[in-house]
């Protein structure tokens, strides 16, 4: 028997949050800065993009894209999911 199934290509995907909680959230936060004038447009931490608006604050993982509010650039930043431990 050969199974030569396709297999869907993990890393490609977005993949969904609510997934990922067994992490301190705290681990090697790394800031996401606009390309163009530094601001700071959210904080990239434990596989997650945390990124604050006014009140609001979201969690994103996977392919984020801001316009900075400073200068108007598109920035755009991937988060990956640090090593997925999913056994399939
Ligand atoms: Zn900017």
């Amino acid at each position: 028997l050969d199974h030569t199934s396709f297999r869907p290509r993990l890393g490609l995907l977005p993949i969904v949050t609510s997934a990922i909680r067994q992490k301190p959230a705290n681990d090697n936060a790394r800031p996401w800065r606009c390309r163009a004038c530094g601001a700071l447009l959210g904080v990239a931490q434990g596989g997650e993009l945390h990124v604050k608006y006014k009140d609001s604050e979201v969690w994103i993982v996977g392919t984020c894209r801001r316009t900075c509010r400073r200068c108007g650039e598109r920035n755009e930043v991937t988060v990956d999911a640090s090593p997925t431990k999913e056994g399939t």
